[in-house]
């Protein structure tokens, strides 16, 4: 177990946890949302976002603060905590960002995070290398080369009880994500953001993002928090959850409210555009959209960004009772359809579902069937592996209808997970609420389920019996099996 995180509850890649920071003398409990502030220009307080919003922990910049003469000295003075006015805990960032924008800047990882030590910060940062996406390998892997050497030294500086951030870099190459995310995990560090995933959310590529966070999480060990470094529309969240990222910031609350435009867990709406509020959050239910318009640009910036921070905070609850209830993927289907893109990346979770399946709670509340995706879900996969370890003997009738007595043995088959003993007809997930209109997903995963227990058993005798399978099911049932049609259901 790490130090200063502890898990305590779960559901597919998604977990429950608490980051102890000692610095702060707080526990936060994650997934957590730390809101960005930016030191020179605060759309809405840290005590606000403390008080209205129940934030614990917030984000802000060590570089802007360095490099900006007043806010220097005043941080230097009175400690970040009095400079921000905020009593939880504060991460702050190393100037990577502005690396990446600007080529380069004027301080080396030892410079800033003595700095960041010394105003006061509960959570620091090296300065790492955040690599774009689809650079070549060559330049990606030379550049996690100077990341990990600036994770090394950054181990051997006195950073007192602040706790030390380990990014994990390696651009769109899972080979060097994983290497990197396995590179970190060695390390003494406490957090683990993965970086420069920000362009990829930009193009909403979140299928891109979906293999880029599996690959790190191949590396880092389950014990490790993740950070996922710049995700801030939560639109997203539960399906970032569900790969295993307890950590979000969120600049976007404020970038979005300066350009008017409003959150949704849908997507983003500009604010001339909406006849009604699909919200009911203090702002939305105390105006409406034409009130909003009316107001100056400050007071309407201020009303977008609270708004923004509702929606965000409220869906980080509702993932949380998610994991509790042990619905997140349920969740995550829901989010899927929102858009496309969204639509790539929980296909792309499916695809990772024997990852996500070793950490995933064997048992959990009723599994409902949504979507063709749900056929490739990872509880799917773990009852096609489970079949490997049960041996059926003799004349085995695998039927969707009633037992018979005329064979050794007659299990029960339900798509999409396959054959199973009657006696497991009650445990989790073949309890599955699943729609009478099935589509032809589910019974190929069936069918999978079929020749995977069938393979492993080459001395049994199989017959199927079927309400009218689909052709492009049947044909995935081996050829010794004998099936025949029960007819309509
Ligand atoms: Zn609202």
């Amino acid at each position: 177990m790490r130090d200063h995180f502890e898990l305590q509850d779960a559901d597919a890649g998604g977990r429950i946890g608490e980051l102890t920071v000692p610095r702060a003398g707080v526990t936060v409990e994650t997934p957590a949302l730390l809101p960005v502030i930016n030191p020179n220009l605060q759309t809405i307080s840290p005590a606000r976002l403390h008080e209205e919003f129940g934030a614990e922990i917030l984000i802000t910049n060590s570089y802007i603060i360095h490099n900006n003469d007043d806010l220097r000295e005043s941080a230097r003075e009175q400690g970040l905590h009095e400079l921000l006015d905020f009593d939880g805990a504060i991460m702050t960032d190393s100037g990577s960002f502005q690396l990446s924008e600007y080529g380069e800047i004027d301080v080396t990882t030892d410079e800033i995070l003595r700095f960041q030590r010394e105003i006061g910060s509960d959570i620091g940062t090296p300065v790492d290398i955040p690599t774009p996406p689809d650079v070549s390998h060559e330049r990606a892997e030379a550049e996690l080369e100077t990341t990990k050497e600036r994770i090394e030294a950054a181990e051997s500086i006195d950073t007192g009880e602040m706790l030390l951030t380990a990014p994990v870099q390696g651009s769109t190459h899972p080979d060097l994500r994983e290497r990197a995310g396995a590179h970190a995990d060695g390390t003494d560090h406490d957090v683990f953001p993965i970086g420069a995933v920000v362009p990829l959310m930009n193009e909403y590529r979140y299928g891109d993002m979906v293999d880029v966070v599996a690959a790190a999480k191949r590396g880092l060990g389950v014990d490790a928090p993740v950070h996922l470094f710049g995700a801030g529309h939560p639109m997203m969240f539960a399906l970032a959850v569900a790969m295993g990222c307890d950590l979000f910031d969120s600049a976007a609350y404020a970038l979005y409210a300066r350009d008017d435009r409003y959150l949704t867990v849908r997507g983003t709406e500009q604010l001339d555009d909406l006849d009604y509020l699909p919200c009911s959050c203090t702002v939305c239910t105390d105006s409406t959209g034409e009130d909003l318009r009316a107001l100056n640009a400050k007071a309407r910036e201020e009303a977008l960004a609270a708004h923004n921070l509702h929606v965000t905070f409220t869906e980080i609850r509702r993932i949380k009772q998610a994991i509790r209830s042990g619905d997140l993927l349920e969740l995550v289907e829901e989010r899927a359809r929102s858009h496309p893109a969204m639509l790539d990346g929980y296909r792309a979770l499916c695809e990772h579902s024997e990852q996500l399946e070793r950490e995933d709670p064997v048992s959990k509340s009723t599994f409902f069937y949504l979507s063709s995706e749900s056929a490739n879900r990872p509880e799917v996969h773990r009852h096609h592996r489970r079949l490997d370890r049960l041996d059926p003997e003799g004349q085995v009738l695998l039927t969707e209808g009633d037992s018979s007595n005329n064979y050794d043995e007659s299990w029960r088959i339900v798509p999409p997970f396959g054959p199973f003993p009657r006696a497991l007809s009650e445990t989790y997930p073949l309890t599955a609420e699943v729609p009478d209109r099935l589509d032809a997903s589910a019974y190929e995963a069936a069918a999978d389920g079929v020749a995977r227990l069938v393979e492993s058993n080459p001395d049994t005798e199989f017959t199927l019996g079927h309400w009218d399978w689909p052709a492009s099911a049947l044909d995935r049932v081996p050829e010794r099996v004998e099936s025949f049609s029960l007819g309509d259901p």
